[in-house]
């Protein structure tokens, strides 16, 4: 359904209607459950398997409103699911829904998105909405915008805003395996406990708002460093003559085992799930990973803390994504890129 051209009072209307209505109610064991609203904001590569285990896993008479600036996106979200509405102005969405997620590229879209929700005030006194409006932000941004957003939201007193981004990539996102970490006051994490849970295998609580955001930054930046050492060790020791399988495997059982050593190996052909032996397709590409890292950097350099080996690892995926050949691809291409820009390693990128 497209709620584009209809109005957001018509749209409070039949939900109003809806949620009134005798068919709204659902009776459980020891208590009767109003009908639940989400909405659902960014519908990418992550946000659209999220949203998809969403619709999937809330009871089907529960409405949920979804926007994305691309409309070809939603439409065929729409056309795959039932019991969606697509609305082209994220303030229907918060004039009408309890529950919104977003999951949005950069920190600048994400202020933008809130604006449009926030100014002038969206929570008005006839919405058909039951209990405080909780905004649960998936997306990676800074510490300091998710702050300014939060405070935004609380100042006005239109809701809750809570930071949940999360782990675990686009096969994670499809999987409904993906790890949130999550900054919220103790009163809301069990409510966005419940709703992550359907998206995700973990949610892990890091304290408060923001307090989700400096976990995942901080993990992103030991992951920036860990795959660049382990391109260079696996580099090292194909170059000395060693057999890529066997070294990885001594690795794995070794002080140097790490996630891209395990899981996400760089030399092709070690892990066969991994990027890396597809060509260096799909995964984590190199500019999210640069993205991430420099996030971390500028909310370590607001601490006054100088992050020594993210200058270096922040050029080196910067050179990586200034190659013509290797952008784009997942960020174990780095070891193609210590492999030598000049030499015949660099070809059979494309699974070769
Ligand atoms: P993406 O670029 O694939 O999707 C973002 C979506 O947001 C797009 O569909 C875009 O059209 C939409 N969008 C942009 N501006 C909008 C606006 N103003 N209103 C509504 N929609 C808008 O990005 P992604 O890969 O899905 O990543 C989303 C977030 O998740 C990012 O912050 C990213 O860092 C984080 N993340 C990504 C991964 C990954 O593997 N892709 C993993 C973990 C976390």
């Amino acid at each position: 359904m497209r709620a584009s051209s209809i109005p957001a009072s018509s749209l409070r209307q039949s939900l109003r209607s809806a949620v009134a209505g005798p068919t709204s109610r659902r009776t459980f064991a020891t208590q009767s459950r109003l009908q639940a609203s989400y909405g659902f904001i960014g519908l990418g590569r992550m946000g659209y398997p999220m949203a998809k285990n969403l619709r999937t896993k809330i009871p089907s008479s529960d409405t949920m409103f979804i926007h994305d600036v691309n409309p070809t996106i939603c439409e065929k979200f729409a056309s795959e699911h039932k019991g969606v509405t697509v609305v082209e102005d994220v303030r229907a969405i918060a004039e009408n829904v309890e529950t919104i997620l977003t999951v949005l590229p950069e920190p600048h879209h994400v202020q933008n998105v809130f604006q449009q929700m926030l100014r002038p005030p969206t929570l008005l006194t006839d919405a058909p909405i039951k209990q405080e409006r909780l905004f649960i932000d998936c997306s990676t941004i800074d510490v300091r915008s998710s702050a300014e957003v939060a405070e935004a939201t609380h100042s006005t007193g239109q809701g809750k805003f809570i930071d949940a981004p999360m782990s675990g990539g686009v096969v994670g996102a499809s999987n409904g395996t993906l790890t949130f970490m999550m900054g919220a006051p103790p009163e809301l994490v069990d409510r966005a406990n419940a709703i992550l849970s359907l998206m995700g295998k973990r949610v892990v609580h890091l304290g408060a708002q923001t307090s989700g955001l400096k976990g995942k930054l901080a993990n992103n930046y030991l992951l920036a460093l860990t795959n660049i050492a382990t391109c260079e060790a696996m580099n090292m020791g194909v170059t000395w003559g060693l057999d890529a399988k066997a070294l990885a495997d001594m690795i794995n059982t070794a002080t140097g085992k790490c996630w891209p050593s395990e899981v996400n190996n760089p030399v092709p052909g070690v892990v066969p799930t991994a990027p890396a032996s597809n060509g260096y397709e799909g995964g984590f590409g190199t500019e999210l990973m640069l993205k991430d890292l420099k996030l971390a950097m500028q909310a370590a350099a607001e601490q006054g803390i100088i992050p020594e080996l993210g200058i270096h690892a922040k050029d080196i995926y910067q050179a990586v994504e200034n190659d013509a050949e290797l952008k784009g691809r997942d960020f174990s291409v780095v070891y193609r890129y210590f492999g030598g820009k000049n030499t015949d390693k660099l070809k059979g990128l494309n699974g070769q």
